[in-house]
């Protein structure tokens, strides 16, 4: 079990664990129960010629290995609306989002545990320049995507391109 806070957040006493709803969760006597979910991500698969868009990570966890352009939802933010903020932001490209790929756990995030939907997405704009978490955009073949990839999640959805290229239905 994660233990994130030693303090209530409503009243400011301090947590114990409890049984509630199944789990043992920190719970405080003013009845508040700390929750833990995972985070909920967006990603993008921007396809063109047979080829995807990926980006390489600026900062740690994981620097300087590959991922699809993506980030974990804001407050109030729709995940569509992520994916396209996090494609901008990483790699100076407006895309339009399609439909969804896959949505898919993540386990291997130091910071938390993630959510994520994966977009195929299409670009409609803008000039290719990595910024934000990003430190290089570059287009991938499908057939051949990177060997460093970031995250467990991203190297599934580089795998599902794979077989869609070969199923003869390619994506986008
Ligand atoms: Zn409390």
């Amino acid at each position: 079990m994660r233990f994130e806070h030693n303090f209530c957040p409503v009243c400011g006493k301090a947590l114990k664990v409890e049984e509630r709803g199944g789990r043992e969760r920190p719970v405080c006597a003013c009845g508040y129960v700390h929750y833990a979910n995972p985070a909920p991500a967006a990603g993008a698969v921007v396809m063109r010629d047979g080829l995807c868009l990926w980006v390489r990570r600026a900062g740690e966890p994981r620097k300087d290995l590959w991922s699809l352009p993506s980030g974990f939802l804001e407050w109030d933010e729709d995940i569509r609306d992520c994916a396209r903020r996090e494609t901008l932001e990483e790699t100076g490209l407006e895309v339009e989002i399609g439909e969804i790929l896959e949505t898919l756990s993540g386990f291997d995030d130091p910071r938390t545990q993630a959510v994520l939907t994966v977009f195929f997405a299409r670009v409609v704009g803008g000039v290719e320049q990595a910024g934000d978490d990003a430190s290089e955009t570059r287009w991938f073949p499908v057939l051949e995507p990177p060997k460093d990839i970031a995250w467990q999640a991203h190297r599934h959805i580089a795998k599902r391109l794979v077989e869609l290229a070969k199923s003869g239905e390619p994506p986008a």
